[in-house]
């Protein structure tokens, strides 16, 4: 299981996160403090940890 650190912690709250939107490809922007993620594009709100096994998944060939 891959951790993940947080390196953005009492740093802004709304960071630009590392992955695309499950939906649309689009960027995905990190709520901190809520452990979700909302996308640029469609505002689609994701749970952060759902957005990590996504991410593993595609990334586990
Ligand atoms: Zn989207």
């Amino acid at each position: 299981m891959a951790e993940f650190e947080n390196p953005y912690v009492e740093e802004d709250p709304f960071v630009q996160a590392h992955f695309d939107c499950l939906d649309c490809g689009g960027k995905l922007w990190e709520y901190a403090v809520q452990g979700q993620m909302v996308c640029e594009e469609c505002y689609g709100v994701f749970r952060s940890e759902q957005v990590f096994d996504a991410a593993v998944e595609r990334t586990a060939d």
